[in-house]
């Protein structure tokens, strides 16, 4: 199942900076990128980096409203302000910036479409909160929702799968989509009770000719890798065969690791990896191997190089180097040295066993048990599933 596979990413994308001090650093990426290097992913002859161009300004109009596009570029020019309540400050050049990470995500499509890759990863894209007329939680204009109406447009597909793996609920892209089912959108994350943005309930599950197409499950604090794997396998898998996607999109934000800090969930690399490693073989089964990956959350940055260069491996068949490369290492602590982290460099690529206790281990089935439920009752019936 080795097809060839582009990473998107420009240097450009550095330049997301956010403010001094902001969790979203833009090293994150430099970071995985060069792991990506150190351990010989782009000596693979399936594998390509191709530099993305900045989208033109009508393809960011299939999702925002002109008059957010204006305030985004009037922002833009001096870099001052808020694009929303506190979350996103404006950056100088925001315009230019984000519209490159949407020029990545749309490459990434163009790429797929065309079949001159199977697989595709734009590790700066996953902008998920971002809605028609507003920025939210870091997120300026939403590459996920703007890929899907491209695609819709330009290459008429039908049927179109987004699943989000960020520990924040999807509601940018959710709320796009929630009244169609050409889009089946799934989000699974901490649940809205106790974490930004405070939705993405499983009552939440689309309208009118939407309805049925919006999957929205809630995993309590302290999900751990098999309760976690429990509920995905349980939704995902089954949701995917029955709605027959022509293409999947898949956030991968990584926030939902057990040293995350804006988050309290307790997954290690080993679950993402078992994910993704379902999700490309439904790609294969289902839409000629169609698999478009987009980076997302993820505030430790050690996880977020670690896992999304795991990830890749697994993509292209490739064994994972037990210890991370020594000059990645180096690379490691210069930055966090220069962003005052002063954490050590990992030298392994794999988390360490995470220890639950049994009884929080019991609390956490439990939920999960009448979340996945639920969702069954709601949604499966729908697209003629029992549950
Ligand atoms: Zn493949
Ligand atoms: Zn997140």
């Amino acid at each position: 199942m080795t097809g060839k596979m582009a990473v998107i990413y420009s240097d450009d994308y550095l330049k997301y900076y956010l403010s001094p001090n902001h969790p979203l650093r833009p090293q994150r990426l430099a970071l995985a990128i060069r792991l990506m290097r150190e351990i010989g992913v782009f000596n693979n002859q399936n594998v390509t980096m191709v530099e993305p161009g900045e989208c033109e300004e009508v393809e960011l109009e299939l999702v925002h409203s002109p008059e957010y596009i204006e305030l985004v570029k009037t922002l833009s020019k001096t870099g001052e302000g808020y694009l929303d309540y506190g979350d996103t400050p404006a950056f100088p050049r925001m315009f230019e910036v984000t519209r490159k990470i949407v020029g990545g995500s749309l490459k990434a499509a163009d790429l797929l479409n065309k079949g001159e890759v199977q697989h595709a990863f734009n590790i700066g894209g996953g902008l998920h909160h971002a809605t028609r007329s507003r920025a939210s939680g870091f997120c300026v204009f939403n590459d996920i929702a703007c890929t899907v109406r491209y695609i819709q447009k330009k290459y008429q597909l039908k049927r179109i799968m987004v699943v989000d793996l960020d520990c924040h609920h999807a509601d940018g892209t959710q709320d796009t989509f929630y009244s169609e089912s050409g889009v089946l959108t799934v989000s699974l994350h901490e649940d809205g009770t106790y974490l930004f943005p405070g939705s993405g309930f499983v009552f939440e599950d689309g309208e009118g000719e939407g309805k049925g197409y919006c999957v929205n499950v809630p995993l309590p604090p302290y999900t751990f890798d098999e309760a976690y794997l429990y509920a995905f396998n349980e939704i995902v898998p089954p949701l995917a065969r029955a709605y027959k996607p022509e293409l999947i999109l898949q956030q991968s934000g990584v926030d939902t690791h057990y040293t995350d800090p804006l988050t309290s969930e307790a997954l290690t690399i080993r679950a993402f990896l078992n994910v993704v490693k379902t999700m490309h073989s439904l790609a294969h089964e289902l839409c000629d191997g169609k698999y478009l990956l987009f980076g997302g959350g993820g505030y430790q940055i050690g996880v977020v190089a670690r896992a999304w260069a795991s990830m890749l491996c697994e993509l292209l068949n490739i064994s994972i180097p037990e210890e991370t490369p020594e000059a990645w290492r180096e690379f490691y602590n210069s930055v966090s040295k220069e962003i005052g982290l002063n954490y050590a460099a990992p030298t392994k690529m794999e988390d360490p066993e995470v220890k639950v206790e049994e009884r929080a281990k019991k609390m956490v089935f439990e939920d999960l048990k009448q979340v996945v439920q639920d969702v069954k009752e709601r949604i499966f019936p729908v697209h003629g599933l029992d549950f």
